[in-house]
């Protein structure tokens, strides 16, 4: 869903999406990880001095997996969508500088913006980094504790070690 900023009217553009808007469910699933269960919202895109404002509400849910117990949960972001776009970095994003703020703003690509970045970028930032059951926007399908899952305690050994085991070291 790609914006020429040069053709946004004065008044801005509103568009909303859903479940079936392909672009938005991509945004979702690459910004969140996870299969899209859920997905509704709202964007206002308004040209503003030398950036591209972008503003409205995004909900969505996801499929993940708690990574302590390894049970199926939904972990569900919903809140505004508040953005900022600029013609032209002042410095290069990967600098020392870089700041929380900083991370609010991002860059258009040759007076294009994408929508479906912006979306998946703003589910990216709101979205857990690390999916566990006692998170806040996590929501549990099962009953009972979050417990570590067993794990084998003994790797499967690596094939090129394998053959040590083989070796008559003595002759
Ligand atoms: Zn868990």
């Amino acid at each position: 869903m790609r914006i020429v900023v040069e053709e946004l009217p004065e008044a801005g553009l509103e568009l909303a999406f859903g479940p079936t808007d392909r672009w938005a469910v991509d945004a979702a699933r690459q910004g969140l990880d996870g299969e899209v269960l859920e997905l509704a919202g709202t964007l206002r895109v308004r040209r503003l001095g030398p950036g591209v404002q972008v503003t409205g509400r995004a909900r969505a849910a996801v499929a993940q997996r708690c990574v302590r117990c390894l049970r199926e949960v939904r972990v569900v972001v919903d809140g505004p969508v508040s953005l900022w776009y600029e013609a032209s970095p002042e410095h290069a994003p990967d600098q020392a500088a870089l700041t929380a703020d900083a991370l609010d703003v991002g860059f258009l690509e040759g007076g294009d913006l994408d929508l479906g970045v912006v979306l998946m970028e703003f589910f990216a930032l709101e979205g857990p980094t690390v999916v566990r059951c006692a998170d806040p926007l996590v929501e549990v399908l099962e009953e009972g504790p979050c417990e570590l899952a067993t794990v084998d305690p003994e790797p499967a050994m690596d094939p090129r070690f394998a053959i040590l085991k083989d070796l008559d070291l003595d002759g």
